[in-house]
């Protein structure tokens, strides 16, 4: 059986979503920045310690916010799909505070208005744009330990540029959600060593 993991991909615009997506998929970068203005779905299958799963991703455009009902996410094209989504990617740029704010808000929002067992939702926090740390606005140590220890989130930093731990970062994404719930509800998947480098194929 091939599990299904639908990730919805969220942050303020210009921060990378689109770039980091296109690297894990299709190994490509443009220094061109066109805004994605509608809702698009990338559905890759990957491997992961021998495992087949076939991933929906949704590279959610600029939304105000997290809709909070889903009459609202029904009503708003932008955002279809997101309040049920089995896991999060929240991009913020480690350059610009204001998209890191963005993360915060968005992250409360999900931990509020989400059905069901929000707090198990796996989230995973992504700060891009790592080739330009000289600019950044907060030492990753002190972002990692407040994401990590405060938001109870994942955290990782990536260079979409430079297709730097982006690989790492799903393979993250999908080893937080085995811990926090694939694993009850399908018991069959085996995933000891799941976040071994060179086991996470994209086919
Ligand atoms: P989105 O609006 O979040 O989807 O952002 P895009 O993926 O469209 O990227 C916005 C801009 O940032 C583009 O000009 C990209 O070339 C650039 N960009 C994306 N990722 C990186 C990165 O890791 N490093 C650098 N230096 N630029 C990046
Ligand atoms: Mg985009």
């Amino acid at each position: 059986m091939v599990e299904t993991l639908s990730i919805a991909v969220i942050g303020a615009p210009g921060v990378g979503k689109t770039s980091i997506i296109r690297q894990f998929i299709y190994n490509d970068f443009t220094e061109a920045y066109t805004p994605t203005r509608t809702r698009y779905v990338f559905r890759p299958s990957v491997i992961l310690n021998g495992n087949m799963y076939e991933l929906k991703i949704l590279d959610v455009p600029p939304i105000s916010s997290f809709p909070a009902s889903a009459s609202q996410e029904w009503l708003d094209l932008r955002c279809r799909g997101v309040r049920n989504a089995n896991a999060y990617i929240l991009v913020y740029d480690i350059c610009c505070v204001e998209s890191f704010e963005y993360v915060k808000m968005i992250k409360q929002q999900i931990v509020e208005n989400r059905e069901g067992s929000s707090s198990e939702v796996p989230i995973l926090v992504v700060g891009n744009k790592r080739d330009l740390q000289r600019q950044r606005f907060m030492p990753r140590r002190a972002v990692s330990v407040l994401v990590k220890k405060t938001w109870k989130c994942g955290y990782v930093e990536c260079s979409a540029k430079f297709n730097w731990h982006v690989v790492l970062l799903f393979k993250e994404l999908l080893g937080i959600a085995v811990a926090r719930g694939m694993r009850q509800n399908h018991t069959s998947i085996r995933l000891q060593g799941a976040l071994q480098r060179n086991r996470c194929t994209v086919m």
